[in-house]
């Protein structure tokens, strides 16, 4: 399998770097994790964006959805026009979401406005989700608002992925990403954050690099960063305390596992 990384900058851009978007590609399959604003142009160097075999969003803060709403758009006007629908899988409550934006954007038109191009489903985040060959479970984590986590397993992948999507560090994601190959983590919170522990939302490198250091991954991509904080700096503190390879998103970057 290969994940390439369609942002990973935290909450607002990084210059030249959208935020949250992640494609894995193999076993005949495309699935993207979330679409954050600036990630659909990156998409397009990677993969026809009318082949996509779902795109699964972790919560529904704009920096993971904005530009869902664009590809409505490319799927919508692009001259050469999708085969079919694609599959959009949302956290629960994204339906409302999606019916409240096609009132918002849609005018006359909002009847059907996303459901035209994409074939818009909740996930059970208690249940498995099969897409293709792969196999995504889901568990919460601790943000500002509900979010999920998600791991996928495909059968030629050299073991399983886990997202973390936005979590603060009172989530014990431990178990539930224990014995995967790739972690891809949020340090959005920086080296040095002020919130309160308890009340956190973000990670901060070094509680990235424990995360990956207690599951024995592989393989850490460290995501969700601003660039103010200084990239080399949240590397440095997650490398003190994760012994295996660490990278750091940036848009195409792409790992092989
Ligand atoms: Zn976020
Ligand atoms: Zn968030």
């Amino acid at each position: 399998m290969r994940l390439t990384v369609l942002g990973g900058s935290a909450a607002g851009v990084n210059t030249g770097q959208g935020c949250a978007g992640f494609l894995m590609q193999g076993d005949g399959v495309s699935i993207v994790f979330d679409l954050g604003p600036g990630t659909l142009p990156e998409l397009r160097r990677h993969a026809d964006f009318r082949d996509l075999d779902a795109i699964v969003v972790s919560h529904l803060h704009l920096d993971h959805i904005l530009d869902l709403f664009a590809l409505r758009f490319a799927l919508a006007y692009n001259p050469i026009p999708p085969r079919c629908k694609t599959r959009l899988v949302l956290p629960p409550g994204g339906r409302a979401l999606f019916d409240g934006a096609a009132t918002l954007f849609g005018g006359d038109e909002r009847l059907g406005y996303f459901d035209q191009v994409f074939a818009i489903e909740e996930y059970d985040p208690a249940a498995a989700l099969a897409i293709g060959p792969a196999t995504l479970r889901f568990t919460p984590t601790v943000h500002y608002v509900p979010c999920w986590a998600i791991r996928l397993a495909a059968p030629s992948a050299g073991g399983d992925l886990t997202y973390t999507a936005d979590t603060g560090p009172t989530a014990d994601l431990v178990p539930f990403a224990s014995g995967s190959a790739v972690l891809v983590v949020e340090a959005g919170a920086g080296p040095t954050p002020e919130e309160p522990v308890g009340r956190r939302g973000h990670l901060t490198p070094e509680e990235a690099g424990l995360l990956a250091e207690r599951t024995g991954a592989r393989l850490l991509l460290l995501t969700h960063l601003w660039e103010e904080h200084g990239r080399e700096r949240s590397a440095a503190q997650a490398a003190a305390v994760f012994s295996g390879r660490l990278e750091l998103a940036r848009p195409g970057l792409a790992i092989e596992w």
